[in-house]
C-alpha cells in the first residue's frame, strides 16, 4: 500500500531542498571589522511608518533586521542601517 500527501503523491519521495546550491568554498567570512569575530547576533532597527500615511489611522512599526558582533557589539558599516535600506 502507498501512502500518500494531501496532494495525492507519494510521501515517502524526498523533495530537493527549494533555491540553488551553494559552493560553499566560493562564500565569503564576514567578520567583524572591529575584533574580527565571525559570529553575529541579530538586532532590530526600528522604523514607525507615522499614522497618517497607514490604512488603520495608528502607527505602524516596521523591523529592519541587521546583526552586531556577538564578541564586541560592533555594527559593521555593512549592517548599518543606511546600508540596508
Ligand atoms: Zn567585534
Amino acid at each position: 500500500m502507498n501512502i500518500v500527501g494531501g496532494d495525492g503523491k507519494p510521501m515517502n519521495q524526498k523533495q530537493a531542498p527549494p533555491g540553488p546550491k551553494m559552493d560553499a568554498s566560493q562564500l565569503i567570512d564576514v567578520k567583524c571589522d572591529s575584533c574580527e569575530a565571525p559570529l553575529f547576533e541579530p538586532l532590530f532597527y526600528m522604523k514607525k511608518v507615522p499614522k497618517m500615511l497607514t490604512q488603520n489611522g495608528s502607527d505602524t512599526f516596521v523591523p529592519i533586521q541587521t546583526w552586531r558582533c556577538a564578541g564586541c557589539g560592533e555594527i559593521n558599516d555593512e549592517f548599518k542601517i543606511n546600508n540596508l535600506l
